[in-house]
Parts: C-alpha cells; sequence; structure tokens
C-alpha cells in the first residue's frame, strides 16, 4: 500500500479532507510510491488562518532572532542532506548528485536569508529640513504564499520561504503535487529548528488549493513558479485581487557558439545543460545556435555523446541522467518529438523507446539531438522540457542575437567565445534575464537575484537576493520633529527646505 501523505497546518501533520488525492509516482520504477491529498477551499483557508494567527507576534520578533532560527535551520538542511536528497531523487527521478547540488542551491539563500538584520537595515537621512530627519525602514507584507513546480522541489521552495520568513512574513506553500514530500520534511525541520507553529505551512494539491490562496483577503503577497500558461493566469487573477505577485514561467534558452569557441568546452556545456536533469529544468540548454560554420563540427561532436549517455535510476551513482517525471510527461516529449519529424527537422539521434532492464516500467527516455531546426519550427517554439536539444544555424553573430531576441521565452541564454567582445556585445543587447559568458547555466548565486524577461517573468521583481528581500517586505518612510519649543506656526503651503 503505497503510504497517505499529509498537510502540515499549524505545526501539525493534517490528513486531507476534501476527498481528493493524486498518486505520487517513482518515475526510475513507475510504481506508485505515495498518495497526496488534494486540499479543498477549506484546508487551504485552515493553513491561511494559521499563517494569520502567527503573523503578529513573528512580525514583532527582532530580525536577529528570526536570523538565529534560520541558522539552525541550516545545520538542520546540512545534517539531513542526503535523506533530503534521497526524497527528491525519489519522486522526481533526476539523479542524486544533481539532487544534492539542487538543494545546496537552496541552502545558499537560507544562508542568505541568516544576514537579515543586516539586509533589513534602512536608509537615514540627518536633517531634512531644520531639526527634520527622515528615514526608510521595511516592514513585512504579511502572510505570502509560494506555489512551486515539480522540477526543483527543494530548491525553488527555499528561494521563497526562509526569505519571506526571514522578513518577519508567515507562509503557506503548495508545492508541486508530482513530488510534494521534500517540502513537507522542510517544513518539520523549521519546526524542529525553532519555528512558532504556523511560521511555515504546507498545503498539498492541484488548481483548487492554488485559487483558494488566490481569492483569499488575508494572501498579501504570491510567489509562483512553473509554466507560463499558469503563471500568467496566476498573476493576472492575484493582481486583481490586490495582491502583490512574482509570477515565472516557461523557457527556451539558447546557447550562441561562435565559430571562435573552443569546441571541446561548448561540447561539454550543451551536454551538461541540455541533457542534465533529463533537461527538466527552467534553466536547461535546449536551443543550440551555431554560428558560421561551426554547426557541422559541432552536431558531429555532440552526438555520439548523446548516444553514450548513460541513463538509469538516479539512485544509481553510474547514471548520468533519471527518467522524466511521470509517464504522461514523457508521452508529451516523445509526441513534440515526432512532431519535430514530421516538420521537418533532422533527427540525429533518436531517444525515443528506450527500456532498461529491470526498469521496464520506469520513465525513461534517451537523448534526442535534432539538427536543421528552424524558427518557424514547434519543437523550437514550444518548450519541450525534456531531453530534447535543437541545433539551429546562423549566419552570423547579428543574427544569432535577432534569434535569441525574437523568442518570447527570455530566462536565460549563453555565448560561447573567446571573443571578449562579441561577448560584452551579446551581454549588453541580449533581452534576457540571466545571460552566461562561456557559462551554460547561468543561474546567480543566493545574493544576486534571479529572474527572465517577457514571457518568463510575470511581474516585476526578481526571486532571492536583495530583490527577494524587496518583494517580501513593504517600504515605509517616516519623517520626524521632536518639538523645540520654537512655534513655526500654521504652514499652508508645501514645506520646502531653501
Ligand atoms: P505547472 O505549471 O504544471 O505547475 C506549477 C504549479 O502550479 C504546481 O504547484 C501546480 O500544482 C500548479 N498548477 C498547475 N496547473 C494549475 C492551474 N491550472 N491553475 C493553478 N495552479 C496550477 O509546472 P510544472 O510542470 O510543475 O513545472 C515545469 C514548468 O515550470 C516549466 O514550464 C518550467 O520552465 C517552469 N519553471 C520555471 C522556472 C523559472 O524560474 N522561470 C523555474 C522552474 C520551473
Amino acid at each position: 500500500m503505497p503510504k497517505e501523505l499529509h498537510h502540515f497546518i499549524a505545526g501539525k501533520r493534517v490528513a486531507g479532507q476534501s476527498g481528493r488525492f493524486g498518486d505520487v509516482y517513482n518515475p526510475a520504477t513507475g510504481e506508485v510510491s505515495a498518495r497526496v491529498p488534494f486540499a479543498g477551499a477549506g484546508e487551504t483557508a485552515a493553513a491561511i488562518a494559521a499563517a494569520e494567527a502567527a503573523l503578529p507576534a513573528w512580525a514583532a520578533t527582532p530580525a536577529p532572532q528570526r536570523a538565529r532560527l534560520l541558522f539552525r535551520f541550516r545545520e538542520l538542511i546540512e545534517s539531513h542532506a542526503e535523506e533530503l536528497a534521497h526524497l527528491i531523487t525519489a519522486e522526481h527521478g533526476k539523479v542524486l548528485a544533481d539532487s544534492r547540488g539542487s538543494l545546496t542551491r537552496g541552502l545558499d539563500v537560507v544562508e542568505f536569508a541568516c544576514g537579515i538584520p543586516h539586509l533589513l537595515k534602512g536608509d537615514f537621512s540627518d536633517g531634512v529640513g531644520r531639526g527634520i530627519d527622515s528615514w526608510s525602514l521595511r516592514s513585512p507584507v504579511g502572510v505570502c504564499a509560494g506555489i512551486t513546480p515539480f522540477n526543483f522541489p527543494a530548491m525553488i521552495p527555499l528561494w521563497m520561504f526562509p526569505i519571506a520568513i526571514a522578513c518577519g512574513n508567515t507562509f503557506v506553500l503548495k508545492p508541486s503535487e508530482r513530488d510534494p514530500s521534500c517540502a513537507l520534511r522542510l517544513a518539520e525541520l523549521l519546526l524542529e529548528a525553532g519555528a512558532p507553529d504556523g511560521v511555515l505551512n504546507v498545503v498539498n494539491g492541484d488548481r483548487t488549493a492554488v485559487d483558494a490562496l488566490l481569492t483569499d483577503g488575508r494572501v498579501q503577497a504570491v510567489s509562483f513558479v512553473g509554466s507560463t500558461a499558469v503563471a500568467e493566469e496566476v498573476y493576472a487573477r492575484g493582481a486583481t485581487q490586490g495582491k502583490r505577485v512574482q509570477a515565472f514561467g516557461g523557457a527556451k534558452n539558447h546557447m550562441v557558439v561562435m565559430p571562435d569557441a573552443d569546441l571541446d568546452q561548448a561540447v561539454d556545456a550543451l551536454m551538461g545543460a541540455a541533457y542534465g536533469s533529463a533537461g527538466e529544468r527552467c534553466m536547461a540548454i535546449s536551443v543550440a545556435v551555431a554560428v558560421g560554420k561551426v554547426g557541422d563540427q559541432l552536431v558531429e561532436a555532440i552526438a555520439p555523446r548523446v548516444r553514450k549517455l548513460k541513463v538509469g535510476p538516479g539512485a544509481d551513482p553510474e547514471s548520468e541522467m533519471g527518467p522524466l517525471v511521470t509517464a504522461q510527461h514523457r508521452e508529451r516529449v516523445e509526441r513534440l518529438v515526432a512532431t519535430g519529424v514530421s516538420e521537418g527537422a533532422t533527427l540525429r539521434v533518436d531517444g525515443r523507446g528506450l527500456r532498461l532492464q529491470g526498469y521496464e516500467n520506469g520513465y525513461y527516455m534517451g537523448g534526442c539531438l535534432f539538427d536543421q531546426v528552424t524558427t518557424d519550427m514547434t519543437i523550437y517554439k514550444e518548450e519541450i522540457f525534456g531531453p530534447v536539444l535543437s541545433v539551429v544555424r546562423a549566419p552570423d553573430f547579428d543574427g544569432a542575437v535577432e534569434m535569441v531576441n525574437r523568442h518570447e521565452y527570455g530566462n536565460g541564454t549563453a555565448i560561447f567565445t573567446r571573443d571578449g567582445d562579441a561577448a560584452r556585445t551579446f551581454a549588453s543587447q541580449v533581452k534576457i534575464g540571466l545571460v552566461g559568458v562561456n557559462v551554460p547555466i547561468p543561474v546567480p548565486m543566493a545574493y544576486h537575484s534571479f529572474g527572465g524577461w517577457k514571457r518568463s517573468l510575470f511581474g516585476d521583481s526578481n526571486m532571492h537576493g536583495p530583490e527577494g528581500v524587496r518583494f517580501y517586505t513593504k517600504l515605509k518612510t517616516v519623517t520626524a520633529r521632536w518639538p523645540t519649543g520654537i512655534r513655526a506656526g500654521a504652514e499652508y503651503t508645501m514645506p520646502i527646505v531653501r
């Protein structure tokens, strides 16, 4: 019997009450490993109520004390890192080393949030007028919600709630229904670190829970990460309800390979960035733009590497690439590959139909490599979110930049070159949020901020780093005068300083 998961509300495990459940799979074997309750409006409202009840005391807790909680949380994540990494691999499928890496990139944000007393320091102006001082400070926004995707079950929740709670907010997290166990474990660890009940709550579920979060007037801010169609809707609906919303969507990241690039380095970079985590990363490279004559050489160098990719269960240390997350997702990816063939792209390596001995029911697929892809093809336009790399050709640098800029998505991009001038011009001209120079996946460290442009991000605020602190706080500016006995009398005009 698969185990039954729960919600986590006001510091306690709460069984599902709506009667609706979803299956959680082990993608390596295809077995159902758990049933996850899908919250109804009632359970979601209970989580919001718990967060609201915890808010006044938590917001009034001095920032250094809130930081100490995060220091303890940090230690607990470190000491439970193997358990958490195994949870990620068991439900997502990615290889263990990658699970460990993604957990560390979440831990980085906890470490950043440990510095919250410094980050919340306001500005002070001494003497904006005679005997008048002015200062600004950042206050918590209130109850915040996070809705997260399947592809980073630890990292993306950790990009949100540590900063939100460090800023004095309380939080309701709605993780992906496909791999919810890691978020539940993180909430328990935060409680063990000393968080008061209700500071972090987890409700599991689907659209019903998201709807309840978006329409409840007690929720002040919503962070969403997922596909573009849902991101756009969440942004519009949340904003209409008067909430602060940042909604991160899909991507189609191009890596431009210039003729002068170190080809071995570029090929290594493409292999990791296109096929790592089976391409299920919002920063995966899914398009290689070969500039000038480098295309044939590039394809000839990648194709044998793709054929040799070691695909297997994520828990096997020999595996370089694990299975896809669900059978349904694999079907979608395979369907898109078929579309690419029917639209005339050259499928140099076909990874479809891979079955592994002993794991016949797992959701495996080998790497796919397309050549001669053009910008009007579905496989170029749509996000595939699988181990599929498309090679397109651009006549020159300007053509490559134009192609990157014309795509509807603007999450990440990279250029591989030895030419500093080309790299600098590229970084300056591309309409993309995250740019790599000889770095294929330029995900910024926790003390910078993460976010795409165009239809990869709705809202004007990036995640974590300084922008995360701004998103989870409201600015207040105080102007103060202490009476000195001198009366200025009534002033009927705008006060000015001369
Ligand atoms: P998804 O949009 O299916 O789901 C994301 C979240 O939204 C989940 O919690 C899900 O339960 C909920 N949801 C799904 N459908 C909904 C609906 N109709 N109404 C309300 N809520 C709904 O995304 P996914 O498949 O879990 O994740 C993959 C996607 O996320 C890819 O498109 C990927 O590019 C994107 N992603 C983007 C970033 C980024 O930073 N831009 C990061 C990671 C993933």
